[in-house]
Parts: structure tokens; sequence; C-alpha cells
């Protein structure tokens, strides 16, 4: 029987489709695991792998930008270190050292002949036990790469997205950690993200335990008001990579950033709101639970850090070149 993806109906058989566009994955030469190139077609795992049934296993997501002078990729060492980071949290003791994987990862994109694409590097539990408890599983490392377009489409980093608080709450911080990239945690994502998409908006935006707002799915969330730009403090969400580089340039623009909580309606009410993230980069919010943000366009501050963001990535400013690697 050949694979079926899942319904876009309700339980009734009534369908929502879903209406973004499908970001397909096209096939690239070759994948890496645990120190070899392999084949695409033979990058396979047993089906008794216990990442596969647990969601035990930490992985990063990371961008390669075509730049003024060549592929570089986008803080390299801060999402490698994320990754290494996240193992040590979950108790996983990775069997590829970080500066082996760190090595053969530039390699990688450059058998592919890619210029530009998205880097998945993931260590998980092979095959060995099932069972909760993972001592004696065997610990293995892959990546991957392919090209990859605007997550929220080229239309939404433009013009922005309608978002929807999420009906899913975030992870409380003493349950699945959230300094960890780890699969299991993106379970809650994965709900939160469908539930919007099928109501018809762009994304979710998911609240913390206490009712505050916490982040997207896969991104952090920031709003502006009165020139101020907010965003919730690192005690309850993801250490983004793209929230740290935005918040360094908004300084660098003079721009007062506070890390600090706050409500769904402080959105409501924010002059700007936007999601940034390695897959998103610097999308703008116009809509939150069909409330008009601002004007409903990009506002301002959200523009200047768009452009300043994508000036970066594509190596248009040397203040941040030792953001890029070279590939
Ligand atoms: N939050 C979550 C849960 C994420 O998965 C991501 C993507 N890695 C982010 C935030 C944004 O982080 P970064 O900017 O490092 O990609």
């Amino acid at each position: 029987m050949r694979p079926r993806t899942c319904p876009a109906g309700d339980l009734f058989g009534r369908r929502h489709p879903i209406e973004i566009e499908p970001l397909p994955m096209k096939p690239v030469k070759e994948v890496w695991i645990d120190g070899a190139f392999v084949p695409w077609d033979d990058a396979n795992v047993h089906i008794l792998t216990q990442t596969l049934h647990y969601g035990m296993g930490v992985f990063e997501g990371i961008r390669c930008y075509e730049t003024v002078r060549g592929s570089a990729i986008f803080r390299f060492r801060e999402h490698m270190d994320r990754l290494y980071r996240s193992a040590h949290i979950v108790r996983i003791d990775p069997n590829i050292p970080q500066e082996e994987l760190s090595g053969a990862i530039p390699d990688l994109i450059g058998r592919n002949s890619l210029s530009s694409c998205y880097i998945r590097p993931i260590i998980y539990l092979g095959l060995g036990e099932q069972g909760l408890a993972y001592h004696n599983a065997p610990v293995q490392t892959a990546a991957a790469v392919w090209e990859w377009g605007a997550y929220m489409g080229d239309e939404g980093v433009k013009d922005g997205i309608r978002v929807k608080v999420s009906s899913f709450t975030h992870h409380p911080v003493n349950s699945t950690m959230l300094k960890s990239k780890t699969c299991g945690n993106y379970v809650v994502s994965m709900m939160a993200r469908m539930e919007a998409l099928q109501d018809g908006y762009d994304e979710a935006l998911m609240l913390d335990p206490g009712g505050m707002v916490a982040q997207g799915p896969g991104e952090n969330v920031f709003i502006v008001r009165n020139g101020i730009l907010k965003t919730p403090s690192l005690a309850g969400v993801l250490e983004g990579i793209t929230r740290d580089s935005v918040m360094r340039l908004a300084e660098a623009e003079g721009l007062e950033v506070r890390e600090e909580p706050f409500a769904r309606d402080d959105l409501y009410i924010a002059d700007e709101a936007f999601f940034v993230g390695t897959a998103v980069e610097v999308t703008p919010i116009r809509e939150v639970d069909n409330r008009t943000i601002g004007s409903g366009r990009p506002g301002p501050v959200t523009q200047r850090l768009q452009e300043a963001f994508f000036r970066v990535v594509r190596g248009e400013d040397g203040v941040y070149d030792h953001w890029l690697t070279p590939v």
C-alpha cells in the first residue's frame, strides 16, 4: 500500500482545505550519516529506531545563504553549539564530536552543489532497545541539506501573515525543557500549526501556561509599541538565534529592546508585530485573531529590521561578516 498524507478535513469528512503552498523537498545527491556520505535513497533508518517512537533526539535548523562572496552558513557555530547543548540537556552522549560534524556539513553542501539551502543535523537514538530507558541505545548522527524557499512564502515575508492564538499551550519549562531542540517537543508545535492552518490562518502563536505570549511553533515573536521592541524573556522560550541576531541589529539601530512578559491583548494593540526564526527569517504579522495589527501592513520598524537582517545574511553588511561561515 502506498503512503498517504494526513487528512485536511475534520472527523466528519468535511474538508477545510489548507491553502498555503506546500514546501516540497527536492531530493539531493547525498546525506551524511555517522561519518559517511550516503546516497539520498539509502539514507534510511530501521522501523524500530528509538527516536521514531518516543521523540528522544535533538536537531537543528540552519540556513546557508548565497552571499556577495559565495555561499555561507549563518551563525553556524551558534547553531552547532545549541545542538550539542540540547544533547547535554536530554542526556544524549553524541557519537560524533562537534568539530567533525561541523566539518562535514560544508562538505555535504559542496557535494550536493547547493549555493543556498536549509541544513538539518540530528542526533538520534537508533536500533537497539525499545522502552523508555535509553542508556543502552546506540546514538547516531546525521545531517541533510535541501533547497528551501521562504517558509511563509515570499508574499508572507513581504506583506505579513495572519496569526491565530493557539488553543494549545506552550510547554511548561519543567516538563519538556525549552533550551533544547528536542524532537518530541515539536508535537505541540505541529498541533498548533495544523490547527491554525485548518482554521484559515498562516501560523499559530502559543501562550505559556500562565497565559502570557510565548512564541510560535518554530519562531520567536516581537511586538513594537511606541517605538520600543518587546519579546518574551528566555525563561520560557527557545533561545532563538534569529531572535538574538534581530535584538543586536535593533540595538545597533538605536532601538530599545525589552525582554519582558506580555499578553495577547498587548499583541492586539501593538503598532507592529513580527516572527523571527531560521525558517521564517523576519516575517511581519499583519493580523492576530482577526484583529488588524497597526496599519495591517508591515510597519517601519519591522521593515527596517527585515532589511538589516537580509543585508547581513547576504553578506552586504561587513560588520556582521563573523556571523557567516563560508562553505
Ligand atoms: N522556537 C522554536 C520552537 C524553534 O523551533 C525555532 C527554530 N529553531 C525558533 C524558536 C527560532 O530559533 P532560530 O532563530 O534559532 O531558528
